[in-house]
């Protein structure tokens, strides 16, 4: 992969007519060594949010061993990867093909269900000549609020804790591990939220009477975004610690969470270029059916900076961004902070699209990625702290 320091050195050196994925090996690692010092349990990486193998390979190096894949495909990814990681099939609803395969022949032993019905499916699909499995973990997915976080997971997947118990019973037959899994949603706003989904996690193994092997507390590490400033990210593990102690399964029990966003977030941004001004909207070469499907669909805003050999002097305005396609649904409205001078041929570096931005590319009529480049310079928001010295433009320290 070709390397530059950073998007001004790409912009000027190659004058890139296709969008530019930049990629920071260096902001994974430290997201992975926040997670891996700080969170009080193991800390796995649900792959959706980002399936890049070299991100992969990042976060296996920096210490993650543990992948949340919710597909097949997932499954033969990280395996081909990563021989020796742990994966975790945590998609509640899967094809019974595809349970087989990851059991028999990937080595995954832990599997997420929220259903009777799924739980014979994965009995069915692991036994051999008619004998059950002996060695599954197997987590009971509930139902909990996403009222704290930015886009929602409560609807589809999970059982609410009060008609969880005949669930959790007869999974405790079929399991050698029980395990009790949740997701607050994506973008958790409040640390509050995983408190409330543990009261829940309690109200089912008391109904249940059963023990409890596994807490799994999911996704929904928020990061960084313009609008969307979260408190730090160890004050989360501080109050997910004092729900998980106050569980009657604690001494005994392994306590685990699912980052997606908060270990791929910072990895990549996306250089584009403004083909077209028309007053306060820009047309740009990437957008809605590229890597900014989240900033056209659920208005998230990312953070853009102006990538120009001299600065501006002009004020700041508001922008919204039509992406490449003929649709008019590839719109982002934004507000998109840029210098009221930006014109056709600038570039613009949009930021934090590690998470749910390149994993949502598609080619549709014709827009694909170009190059994919490796950044040294420091991600435009960062919830971790910066330790050394950096010449970054814009960096929060916290
Ligand atoms: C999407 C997903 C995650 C990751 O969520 P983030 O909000 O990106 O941290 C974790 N676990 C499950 C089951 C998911 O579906």
């Amino acid at each position: 992969m070709h390397e530059n320091h950073n998007a001004l050195g790409v912009a000027l050196g190659q004058k890139p007519t296709q969008p530019v994925t930049l990629v920071r090996p260096h902001a994974a690692h430290r997201a992975a060594r926040y997670f891996l010092e700080k969170f009080p349990g193991t800390s796995m990486y649900a792959v959706k949010a980002n399936p890049s193998p070299d991100l992969i390979r990042a976060l296996w190096d920096a210490g993650i061993t543990h992948f949340d894949v919710a597909s097949i495909a997932e499954v033969r990814l990280v395996r081909g990867l990563l021989p020796h990681a742990t994966l975790c099939f945590m998609h509640p609803v899967k094809g019974q093909e595809a349970i087989a395969e990851a059991y028999k022949v990937h080595g995954v032993r832990t599997f997420s269900l929220d259903s009777l019905t799924e739980l014979d499916k994965i009995v069915e699909a692991t036994a051999t000549d008619g004998v059950a499995a002996t060695d599954l973990t197997l987590c009971v997915r509930l139902r909990v609020s996403s009222s704290h976080s930015k886009l929602s997971l409560a609807s589809k997947f999970g059982i609410a804790a009060e008609d969880a118990a005949p669930l959790l019973m007869a999974t405790r037959q079929a399991a050698d591990a029980l395990g009790i899994c949740f997701h607050v949603g994506s973008q958790a706003m409040s640390p509050q939220a995983y408190a409330e989904a543990l009261a829940q996690v309690r109200v089912a193994i008391v109904a249940a009477g059963v023990t409890v092997d596994v807490v799994d507390v999911g996704g929904g590490f928020p990061s960084i975004y313009p609008g969307m400033e979260p408190s730090a990210l160890d004050g989360y593990f501080e109050v997910i610690s004092r729900g998980y102690e106050s569980l009657p399964v604690s001494y005994s029990a392994e306590l685990w969470c699912e980052p997606g966003r908060a270990l791929s977030a910072e990895y990549a941004s996306v250089l584009v270029r403004v083909e077209a001004r028309k007053d306060d909207v820009l047309y740009i070469n990437d957008g809605a059916y590229g890597s900014l499907f989240d900033a056209a669909h659920v208005a998230w805003r990312f953070p853009v900076a102006l990538v120009r050999g001299t600065d501006s002097r002009a004020k700041t305005m508001g922008f919204s961004f039509y992406g490449p396609t003929c649709d008019d649904m590839d719109f982002m409205h934004g507000p998109f902070d840029l210098p009221a001078d930006i014109q056709a041929g600038d570039y613009i570096e949009v930021g934090m699209l590690g998470a749910y931005g390149s994993a949502m590319r598609t080619g549709f009529n014709g827009f694909t990625a170009g190059a994919t480049v490796i950044a040294r310079d420091e991600p435009m928001e960062t919830a971790y702290g910066v330790t050394e010295e950096s010449d970054a433009k814009v960096i929060r320290l916290r």
